[in-house]
């Protein structure tokens, strides 16, 4: 099968690395069928952190991926391009400023910010942890992911339970957490990641858990498999891993996403077709 990978970022956030065209080689070894860029997008009232682009430098992301177009231009590999927004509290109007300034494939959809300043994911904000408990953290996570989804504004929506990265999971059946989320995805006609990069972290776990993915998919959610990867060699890393993953949870289609629409392809036979044209 020919695997996609939608969610990979460029040095331009601050914290990958790698050129152009090492992605685009790293793409090709990998048997990609499409190489998707959605690096982490920019925020009004800049500069709103360091781990991101500026505005400013929009036009040199463009550039990127037109540059991984034009090096991709005589193989079978597939450009997409998106960004990886941040949700945060009052943040709609600014995600449709981003929507409009390009014919975007997919817009991803992830909640890195609690109370819109506290980065829970980042190793050097780990102070915030005891200043709040596990339960709480989750819940507040999880009411800012559910207005994330019902904004409809995403087409992706990036790592589910990214707050457990470092191991943080309160007690009890974490459903009632994830069973409001995945109504509203099922509502929104959203589309799920398997992000492989959890389990290079401490919780040595994909996002989202096991769990979240088999109630997603009686919900009957799509789903993409993507690495996140902020290096070349991370291009499609654990891929089989998160395709043993999905079918072990049910999936019997990946979703192929092309300027927003999405078709669904066999799991065992998602090489047979690059271009996913009928929908
Ligand atoms: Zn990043
Ligand atoms: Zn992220």
């Amino acid at each position: 099968m020919k695997p996609t990978d939608y969610h990979t970022h460029t040095p331009l956030c601050r914290h990958a690395e790698g050129s152009v065209r090492e992605y685009v080689q790293a793409a090709l070894q990998q048997g990609l069928a499409e190489y998707g860029v959605a690096d982490h997008a920019p925020m009004p009232n800049e500069p709103f952190d360091d781990w991101r682009m500026l505005s400013s430098e929009l036009p040199a992301y463009f550039d990127w991926i037109a540059e991984a177009e034009c090096l991709a231009r005589d193989t079978d590999l597939q450009i997409r391009c998106g960004l990886e927004c941040d949700w945060v509290s009052g943040i709609e109007s600014w995600i449709d400023h981003l929507h409009a300034l390009r014919d975007w494939d997919y817009l991803i959809g992830s909640v890195h910010y609690l109370d819109n300043k506290w980065d829970f994911d980042n190793p050097l904000s780990m102070a915030f942890w005891n200043q709040t408990s596990v339960e709480e953290a989750w819940r507040r996570y999880w009411d800012l992911y559910l207005d994330m989804v019902r904004s409809r504004q995403f087409t992706i929506m990036g790592h589910a339970d990214l707050i457990r990265k470092f191991g943080h999971r309160p007690s009890g059946d974490l459903k009632r957490y994830y069973i409001p989320v995945i109504e509203a995805m099922a509502d929104a006609g959203s589309v799920l990641e398997i992000n492989t990069a959890g389990w290079s972290k401490p919780c040595e776990e994909q996002y989202p858990s096991r769990e979240f993915l088999s109630l997603a998919c009686e919900a009957g959610i799509p789903l993409v498999i993507n690495s996140d990867a902020h290096a070349p060699q991370d291009i499609g890393k654990d891929f089989e891993r998160a395709l043993t993953l999905a079918k072990e949870t049910g999936f019997s289609h990946l979703a192929r996403i092309k300027r927003g629409r999405i078709v669904l392809m066999p799991i065992d036979d998602t090489g047979s077709q690059d271009e996913p044209e009928q929908a």
